[in-house]
């Protein structure tokens, strides 16, 4: 293509909401462009070059394990979503509206439901399973805090597949099918990334896996082991059991006056004990349908943290938010007392499972200026639940050996459903024995445009973008610096023709600008191999450009012709 004949309109400035490299970069790039900075983006020219290359990527491999394409209605009628009753859990990040009629609809942000309906009026029998079917479509989410660009917009480009089977075992399989296709996926992009245990919600379980691009922008934390294969996002990540070298505070049973002892640090000066040995109790707000919510208290030892989503997923609700001072004292708990020993009738308490027959612990005592001591969990019934939030240096549960934090990008997620949607939805098949059965399933997904975003957050440096090779715009790019000088503009058109007739996927910038304006958008676009002639053309010589580095090697225009022809 001829640079001065697409539509790329490059711009030196940064937008004022961006502050990633991969959202400015793809707005400074002309790869995209916002409407109205409210997570919705038009791809350009060059934007939606890169996105039919990721989406082509996506495609091959999925279609090469088995899977089929198919294209589902982006407007979801709200009864498919009553039905599975996620219509009124989901909360505001569902887009529900009504259409002439006065009836229901969503615009999808998921679409387990229309697949089910799709597979439950068509699917009847175990001779048509398994089945995987997914689409590359457009998925809405209304999010809070759409921002990054492309990395949480509001609109945005999914690969949702969904598989459908008449036992576990067979949905297992495909599971390990789709983890072995989503890796061969993102090698394929030339990206850096983790597969790591993930959150499954209440189900819990290891039936969930999400797909980490590695890069310090990311917004997931994730916790590995250098040792072994284990990495886990945090939300999900287990530890070897933590052991407590200092001395236990042995002591009868007994409520202490410790006045000014609000926090762990303090209590901990106070008793000189280990945090270990003390008793931390966290209040929350648990959320459920139906505008329903309860004040629960979280109990776990003052050594640890406690992890926000294992908390949520220990009760069962849709979401855990902060609590009021009044909503405390109307629940009649004191703020920087509260213990779970003592509490008032009804309330729910969570205890972590590291509490499990603890002994020598110190507690609030749920009263003004006291804690309670010699405190033994030993034998207790109790709620118990993991709550933990696994810390850097904690030793892996694998092998034991101190594992780390890092950042990553969630890219794709893989999960194994069960009967969750097939049950309430009717998705049934008659087994060899003509018996009625709900599907099995199981569901996976990957950020398509989230990819352009983690792509570039991988892969850039103060320039611009350093595209990879299976996903850059092109895969040359061929740069006349002085179009007004005839043998540099016969070569660029000799070696553009001679690429072009290869099945090269070239870029020639021949357009009337400066050279300094034409490297400069060269580095912002991130084209992987440039070829520059230039004023030393005269002396034979031109460029080849390596973007990644900007490695610059002189070579003679009688050699340039092999180099391509070698390297494409
Ligand atoms: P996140 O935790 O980042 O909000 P999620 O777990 O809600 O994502 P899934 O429901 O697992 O997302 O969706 C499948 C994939 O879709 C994700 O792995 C991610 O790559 C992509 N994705 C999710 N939300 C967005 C968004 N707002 N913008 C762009 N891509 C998204
Ligand atoms: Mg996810």
């Amino acid at each position: 293509m001829r640079f001065s004949r697409i539509l790329i309109p490059t711009t030196k400035e940064t937008p004022n909401d961006a502050t990633l490299a991969s959202h400015i970069y793809l707005i400074r790039g002309g790869f995209i462009q916002s409407v109205g900075g409210s997570g919705l983006y038009n791809f350009l020219p060059l934007g939606k070059k890169v996105l039919d290359k990721v989406r082509a990527i996506v495609k091959d491999e999925l279609d090469k394990a088995g899977c089929q394409e198919v294209s589902l209605s982006f407007v979801t009628p709200a009864a498919l979503w009553q039905e599975s009753g996620r219509f009124e859990k989901y909360g505001k990040e569902l887009l529900r509206f009504k259409d002439r009629k006065n009836n229901d609809f969503i615009l999808g942000p998921t679409h387990e439901e229309m697949m089910v309906n799709l597979v439950r009026q068509t699917v009847k029998s175990y001779k048509q399973l398994p089945l995987n079917l997914y689409q590359i479509n457009l998925k809405f989410r209304d999010e809070i805090r759409p921002r990054f660009g492309l990395m949480r917009g509001r609109e945005f480009l999914m690969k949702d597949g969904y598989s459908f089977h008449s036992s576990v075992e067979d949905m297992k399989r495909e599971f390990d099918l789709m983890e072995e296709t989503y890796k061969k996926i993102f090698t394929r992009l030339g990206l850096k990334f983790r597969v790591v245990e993930a959150d499954s919600g209440a189900i819990g379980g290891s039936g969930s896996k999400e797909f980490m691009v590695l890069a310090d922008s990311g917004e997931d934390t994730i916790v590995v082991c250098d040792n072994c294969e284990y990495a886990a996002n945090v939300e999900a990540a287990v530890r070897k059991e933590k052991v407590c070298e200092a001395e236990a505070p042995e002591a009868v049973f007994a409520k202490f006056h410790t006045p000014d002892t609000k926090t762990i640090e303090a209590l901990s000066k106070f008793f000189h004990v280990d945090p270990y040995y003390l008793v931390k109790t966290v209040a929350k707000k648990a959320l459920y349908d139906e505008g329903k919510s309860e004040v629960v208290l979280f109990a776990l030892r003052g050594s640890d943290e406690l992890q926000i989503v294992k908390a949520c997923n220990a009760v069962n609700a849709n979401d855990l938010v902060d609590i009021t001072e009044d909503e405390l004292a109307n629940a009649g708990l004191i703020a920087g007392y509260m213990g779970p020993t003592v509490v008032p009738e009804g309330l729910k308490v969570v205890f972590d499972t590291n509490l499990k027959d603890a002994s020598s612990m110190i507690c609030g005592a749920n009263e003004e200026d006291h804690h309670l001591i010699g405190n033994s969990f030993v034998g207790v019934e109790a709620d118990y639940h993991d709550l933990v939030a696994v810390q850097e240096g904690d030793l892996c549960s694998c092998c034991g050996e101190p594992m780390r934090y890092t950042k990553g990008i969630e890219a794709g997620h893989i999960f194994q459903l069960g009967t969750q949607y097939s049950e309430p939805l009717g998705a049934n098949f008659l087994d060899e024995n003509g018996k009625a059965q709900p599907m099995v399933m199981g569901t996976y997904g990957i950020g398509v445009s989230r990819l352009l975003a983690a792509i570039i957050e991988q892969n850039h440096d103060d320039k611009g973008c350093i595209w990879t090779k299976e996903s850059a715009p092109f895969d040359l790019q061929i740069i006349i610096s002085n179009i007004k000088d005839e043998d540099q503009v016969a070569l660029g058109e000799k070696l553009y023709a001679l690429m072009l007739e290869k099945g090269v996927d070239v870029l020639l910038d021949e357009r009337k600008d400066r050279f300094g304006a034409k490297m400069k958008d060269y580095e912002l676009l991130g084209v992987p191999h440039a070829v520059v002639i230039g004023k030393k053309l005269s002396d034979g010589l031109v460029e080849f450009v390596t973007r990644d580095g900007m490695v610059k090697q002189e070579t003679s225009v009688d050699a340039i012709e092999n180099i391509l022809l070698k390297r494409f």
